[in-house]
């Protein structure tokens, strides 16, 4: 273990993630590839500083641009409904502060993120690169239009909340595939959709959350 990586990512936070992931088991995270992945991930660097100190509690915290960073809880539960396999190829949608994104990488997937904010698209590159957790393909613009290019993918998961499914993510999602998206209002409802054919697909929901909204694309 070098030392400048010892002086990021030490034992005392070492000890706090080993905490938080029995802590996760506790509230019923059973998918062991997620609880190893929020044991590798230093969610402390994903943090503004002020904040390092309560990085690995279970709670949200503010990031750049009015947004926040997900409940560990949240994270692992959207990432366990997502069911990755080794290679997955896996849209996200919000990349914020980057910490979502880190876990699916830990986790082997092959992540292609969208992040509508220009201060948390520049963050997260730099965080993802240095702790060496890197999606395949990370972009500034608008998630609602998915990556069509790069389409289709195996999952979908979207980290904000949604006023409705939107269509696009929809048709960029592999026959077979799972998307898993918050959708209401005020709260919402976490969806699981899985794609059975080209036209049909099956719904089913796994309680209320409360995320900072999907927003439309800023040239409409
Ligand atoms: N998983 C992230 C969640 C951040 S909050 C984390 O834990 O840090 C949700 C993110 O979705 C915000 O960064 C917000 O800017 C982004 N977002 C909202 N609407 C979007 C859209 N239409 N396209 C892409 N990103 C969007």
């Amino acid at each position: 273990q070098k030392f400048w990586n010892m002086s990021i990512d030490d034992f005392k936070h070492r000890g706090r993630r080993k905490m938080l992931v029995d802590l996760l088991r506790s509230k019923g995270i059973e998918d062991e590839k997620v609880l190893e992945a929020i044991n590798i991930v230093p969610r402390h660097l994903f943090l503004d500083s002020a904040f390092a100190e309560y990085a690995y509690r279970d709670e949200a915290f503010p990031i750049a641009a009015g947004q926040t960073i997900s409940h560990p809880f949240t994270v692992a539960f959207q990432t366990q409904l997502l069911d990755i396999q080794p290679n997955d190829k896996v849209l996200e949608i919000g990349t914020g502060s980057g910490f979502q994104t880190a876990v699916l990488v830990a986790i082997g997937a092959e992540v292609y993120t969208i992040e509508r904010q220009k201060d948390l698209f520049d963050f997260s590159k730099i965080i993802l690169k240095n702790i060496n957790l890197e999606p395949r393909y990370q972009t500034y613009g608008d998630g609602y239009k998915g990556l069509p290019s790069f389409a289709p993918f195996d999952k979908i998961i979207v980290t904000a909340g949604a006023p409705d499914i939107p269509k696009d993510l929809l048709s960029q999602l592999n026959i077979g595939g799972i998307m898993v998206i918050p959708v209401g209002q005020q709260s919402q409802q976490m969806l699981v959709i899985i794609r059975l054919s080209e036209e049909q697909f099956e719904k089913y929901e796994f309680g209320n959350f409360k995320f900072v909204p999907m927003l439309e694309s800023r040239d409409k």
